[in-house]
């Protein structure tokens, strides 16, 4: 198969648009590693790109080495492996190379705000964007220990979710629109215990609404 090929096949099909699909390599920030700041410095997302994130992949790599999972997608090997006590290791690490993945495609360089049938769905189903806003800041801030807020639908609606250490919306029949990485590697560099600071930062000037509205049309 040809690169070009390859990358093709990495963003037309699974769970979310545009993000990597293959248990063995990690995909390349979509970004320079200091486009985000000051919101996260780049320090902290070269630490948490080349280190937290890359040693998914890597542990990963040695947990699935010689088995047919080397040619399963992420989701399907995260599928396969929730709620068995077994597999524990392999779907720890299989989630948190998908939800790393997710996150990195999930914040913007640039300011955005949804629109069309998202910023819709989200009068909809919270009032307002301000109302939206407040209660993903709420559940990232409130998430005990390390963890993911989210946006996700789920049966036709919008909601916010949170999860703890590797659990992700997808295994709980939610499709996720974007995520927050509230585990301390991911601001603690930056802001120390400040966690809500990094997580206004974040959702005021940072959140990828286009990425999030092409989850949204495929939900
Ligand atoms: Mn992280």
């Amino acid at each position: 198969m040809s690169s070009a090929a390859f990358a093709a096949s990495q963003h037309d099909a699974g769970t979310a648009a545009n993000i990597g699909r293959s248990p063995l390599t990690q995909p390349p920030l979509p970004y320079a590693e200091d486009a985000l700041a000051p919101a996260i410095s780049a320090e902290t997302v070269g630490l948490h790109y080349h280190k937290h994130h890359k040693g998914y992949f890597d542990k990963l790599a040695t947990l699935i080495e010689g088995t047919p999972m080397t040619e399963m997608s992420l989701e399907e090997i995260i599928l396969s492996t929730h709620n068995d006590a077994s597999k524990i290791k392999i779907f720890n690490n299989a989630a948190q190379a998908w939800n790393h993945n997710f996150y990195w495609q999930s914040l913007s360089p640039k300011a955005q705000t949804p629109s069309g049938e998202l910023a819709e769905a989200i009068t909809r189903d919270f009032g307002s964007h301000d109302d939206m806003a407040t209660k993903l800041a709420a559940a990232a801030a409130d998430q005990f220990g390390s963890g993911w807020a989210w946006l996700v639908s789920q049966g036709g609606t919008l909601r916010i979710a949170s999860t703890s250490n590797a659990d992700l919306p997808f295994v709980h029949g939610a499709t996720p629109l974007l995520t927050i990485d509230v585990w301390e590697h991911a601001y603690y560099l930056d802001v120390q215990n400040r966690r809500p600071d990094y997580i206004k930062a974040v959702i005021d000037g940072h959140l990828a609404w286009d990425f999030a509205a092409a989850n949204f049309a495929r939900a």
